[in-house]
């Protein structure tokens, strides 16, 4: 807003309002008002265009109208969530004192207000603006000593985790957490190599002064968040991850002016620990959302079964970075096994999986002043069913992971059972609307409700008291703000109560009713105010102690929900190898892959789901003997695709854990995994996509090592046939001799399979293909050697293009095949017009191009045979006024 001319014009509302303004210029201020949060000048203008809600105007500022709109604070979470997705941060400010106290400091002062909580996309905690099933990361990169470190928190959960990083890595791991909000030094904009993974997260980047990242601060403010004399105990951070670590905090510090949620002690992500994916290759592989941005149709929904949010969370962390140690993976393996064995207990766990409330979340907004009685009892649900749970389980042989997670649930009998004493059935979602104390929990307060009760008896009982003195039947004792308690009569019997002697005193004429009070009535009244409000105090009161003891046990709480989602994980992966038929691979150190009768776990299940047509599985087999470089040849619409990220999708569902769907699987595990897809191809995009498609290849060319797993799907497609066909060939080479990784490789140019004859490593494969009848069938069956032909032709025909169209080009493709082909491409460049019906020499006259004339144009394309009699007299009607 403009400053003002005369701060003297200002109102004192409005001089509070500018001041808190200035220190949050980047976020819309919420500034409360009574049941309302008003928004002014600018930040009006933009929420209401944002909200689609009035925008209306209140008093002047510098003699114009100031703009203002406001939400309803009882419904203001799906505004805030609103503005939040739309990228707007939003300053709430409240009201810190009782207006009344404001009153006694005089008529003209107002309501002391101050900001309690910025709200950022990375900082959100209410359900309502959150997905249950994903985490919400809030992301921080920061550099010291020349190093990059990353550090990343849910707020909504506390877990904190931080990682070293590198110019080359940082844009892989975003992809990876796929984070709501990025922190990051400002002085980072200014650097090339950043710019592009910058970029790639516009939407969601914070920038910060660059001495908030600063590593010794950072430090300093870890070790007092975690009580520690120094961090070694959480394991060797670098200081570019400590600086990212600290730089983060402050920042939840900042917006939650000075509360920090629960977090959990720093988890250090190993560099080579995880399977790295860029970005590029996780859209490719559609990994948790398809190439339209939706969650169905991904892998992710696909093998998502299980029951809890939570569950849903570490299922989603999981697949995003599947591991690369051989034993970590291997103790995941067992615990699916032992799940999946235990078919009984499985169900009885996921039973009770379904009757758990979001424990983790109810934790941190309890954490953060910002939970309501509900929470509370999320939190006692939640509990009491780790008891249970572990109950289920009994002394069976558990393998290693599950008992680590039984061990983690905790016992927290006398926390449920205090809570489970304390709290009512029904509960209010804010604890200053009271009654959430269940009766017979103290005396004190059931005191204050039997007087609160017993005047609103004694006020009933006086309804009929009065209406036997005045006689009248009609006679109404009522409740309303702004009266209190009175009584009602019709306007024609007010003179009754009127004049007379007695305990009425005239309050209120209307139009059809008279209302009158008496002395007796507001006395109650005031015991029962009196009695209601010492009950709501009394009952925050004890809110605030039950929420001291959950805050107290809350490592152990966030320990035991984190224990419930790994349990909810391994049994929903269980549920899934045997509702998918799935199979439990082996994966080793070795650089073979080995995938017998593998299918495509989501063409598959949307083949079953659809018209019953079954899935082809097949294999895929590289190591010393049989070549680590394949070559796949076949038409469109054969199955090219669909096999390549089948075996990739299978490497990716074995490290993270999960059985896969193929009838045997042996991996060696791969530490980084690529894949790309010709431009052509990229429809969801929409950039220059053969740039794109060459600057991406460029990266895994550059990148890939011994151990990587590259697919590479039609690439060199996106320019013309000799291009493409010679940078198809270059990349293969490449692969072969220098990066000597695993890759499939898919293409329609058949000329690349002479190169097999040069390179020992690569091997030629084929989507088999059957003529029968004069028709196509594509059998989705991979053979070795190559396509001999591509049947293009056949699918534009079943694409519907005209019959012309399709006899053309087979008489175009059937002199390609007879001739030398670089000048039978010339001879048909020259062989104009394409749709001529006469023999192609004769449409070359010797003595060089005349140009034909528009009849002959016509006449030469018009096909007698395929026209209606109404079609042709059309036609001659046409060449009539053509010549
Ligand atoms: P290409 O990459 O060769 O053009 P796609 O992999 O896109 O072919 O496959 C085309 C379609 O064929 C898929 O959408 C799928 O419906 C079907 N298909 C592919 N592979 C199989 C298979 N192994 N079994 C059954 N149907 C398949």
């Amino acid at each position: 807003p403009p400053a003002p001319e005369d701060p003297s014009s200002v109102t004192p509302m409005m001089a509070q309002f500018l001041t808190i303004k200035q220190d949050h210029p980047d976020a819309l201020l919420f500034y409360r008002m009574g049941d309302f949060y008003e928004m002014f000048f600018s930040d009006a203008e933009q929420a209401s265009r944002a909200l689609d809600i009035t925008l209306t105007k209140r008093g002047k500022h510098n003699g114009d109208d100031i703009p203002m709109c406001g939400v309803p604070v009882h419904a203001h979470e799906q505004y805030l969530s609103k503005l939040i997705r739309k990228g707007f941060r939003v300053a709430v400010c409240e009201q810190t004192e009782d207006p009344a106290e404001a009153k006694k400091r005089g008529a003209k002062s107002v309501v002391k207000r101050a900001v309690v909580r910025v709200v950022t996309p990375g900082t959100i905690t209410e359900d309502s603006l959150l997905d249950a099933r994903s985490n919400n990361y809030l992301a921080a990169i920061a550099e010291a000593q020349g190093e990059l470190g990353l550090a990343w928190i849910d707020v909504s959960t506390g877990q904190f985790f931080t990682q070293s990083s590198s110019p080359e890595h940082i844009g892989a791991q975003l992809a990876r957490l796929n984070p709501g909000e990025v922190l990051h030094p400002d002085s980072l904009l200014n650097r090339d190599a950043y710019l592009h993974v910058l970029d790639d997260w516009r939407d969601a980047l914070t920038p910060q002064p660059a001495s908030r990242f600063d590593s010794t601060n950072g430090a300093k403010r870890l070790q007092a968040v975690f009580h520690v004399a120094t961090l070694d105990a959480f394991g060797g951070f670098s200081r570019a991850e400590v600086a990212a670590a600290g730089g983060l905090l402050d920042y939840v510090e900042l917006t939650q002016k000075g509360k920090l949620p629960r977090i959990s002690p720093p988890v250090r992500i190993s560099a080579g620990g995880v399977m790295e994916i860029d970005a590029a290759t996780r859209r490719n592989l559609e990994l948790s959302q398809t190439l339209t941005g939706a969650r169905k149709g991904s892998l992710l929904a696909a093998i998502d079964l299980t029951i809890t949010g939570a569950g849903a969370r570490l299922l989603s962390d999981r697949l995003a970075a599947p591991l690369t140690d051989v034993a970590l993976i291997e103790n995941r393996f067992c615990d699916v096994q032992f799940c999946l064995t235990q078919t009984r207990l499985r169900e009885d766990v996921r039973a009770q999986l379904a009757h758990s409330p979001d424990l983790e979340r109810a934790l941190s907004r309890l954490t953060l002043g910002r939970g309501g009685p509900r929470d509370l009892a999320a939190v006692q649900t939640g509990l009491a069913l780790t008891a249970v749970v572990r109950d289920l389980f009994g002394a069976k042989d558990i393998p290693q992971g599950l008992t680590k997670s039984l061990d983690e649930l905790g016992a927290h009998g006398a926390l449920v059972g205090a809570l489970g004493t304390a709290l009512a059935d029904e509960l209010p979602i804010q604890a200053r609307d009271g009654g959430f104390i269940r009766p017979g929990y103290r005396p004190d307060l059931d005191e204050l409700r039997m007087m609160r009760d017993e005047s609103r008896r004694l006020i009933a009982g006086l309804q009929g008291d009065y209406q036997k003195h005045t006689g009248l039947a009609a006679l109404k004792v009522k409740h309303n703000n702004v009266l209190g308690y009175f009584i009602e009569v019709s306007a024609k019997h007010a003179d009754k109560l009127m004049g007379a002697e007695g305990p009425y005193i005239h309050r209120q004429t209307m139009a059809n009713v008279v209302r009158f009070s008496t002395v007796e009535l507001s006395e109650l009244e005031s015991k029962i105010a009196r009695a209601a409000d010492g009950g709501v105090v009394l009952e925050l009161e004890i809110f605030d102690q039950l929420c001291a003891q959950v805050i107290a046990d809350g490592d152990a709480i966030a320990l035991a929900a984190r224990a419930l989602a790994q349990l909810d994980v391994a049994m929903g992966l269980a549920e899934l190898a045997q509702r998918r038929r799935l199979t439990r691979p082996i994966v080793d150190d070795s650089v073979d892959f080995e995938i017998i009768q593998g299918r495509h776990p989501v063409v598959e299940a949307a083949l079953e789901a659809g018209a019953g047509e079954k899935f082809v599985a097949n294999d895929c087999r590289q190591d010393d003997d049989l070549g680590r470089l394949w070559l796949l040849t076949g038409p469109n619409m054969a199955g090219k695709s669909t096999f390549l990220r089948q075996n990739a999708l299978i490497a990716v569902l074995a490290q993270m854990g999960s059985f896969v769907p193929a009838e045997r699987a042996r991996i060696g595990v791969v530490d980084r995994l690529f894949s790309r897809v010709g431009a052509a191809d990229d429809l969801a995009r929409g950039r220059s996509t053969f740039m794109v498609e060459m600057v991406e290849t460029a990266a895994i060319l550059n990148q890939a090592g011994p151990r990587a797993l590259v697919i590479l799907d039609e690439i060199g497609r996106g320019t013309s046939t000799f291009d493409g066909l010679s940078i198809a060939w270059a990349v293969i080479e490449h692969l072969h001799e220098v990066n000597t990784c695993r890759a499939l490789f898919a293409t329609h140019y058949h000329e690349l399979t002479a190169l097999q004859a040069k390179l020992s490593g690569l091997s030629c494969h084929a989507m088999k293909v059957k003529e029968w009848q004069g028709e196509v069938v594509f059998l989705h069956e991979v053979g070795a050697g190559a396509a001999d032909r591509s049947y293009g032709i056949h699918v534009g025909k079943l694409a519907g293009l005209p019959a012309a169209v399709v006899a053309r080009a087979e008489q175009i493709l059937k002199s390609l095949e007879a001739g030398e082909q670089s000048s039978t491409v010339t001879k048909l460049a020259d062989d104009l017009p394409l749709f001529s019906h006469a023999p192609a020499q004769s449409a070359t006259p010797a003595s060089g191009p005349r140009k034909a004339s528009e009849v002959e144009v016509a006449v030469k394309n018009v096909l007698p045979d395929e026209m209606t009699p109404r079609e042709a007299l059309d036609f001659l009607y046409r060449l009539k006024t053509l010549s």
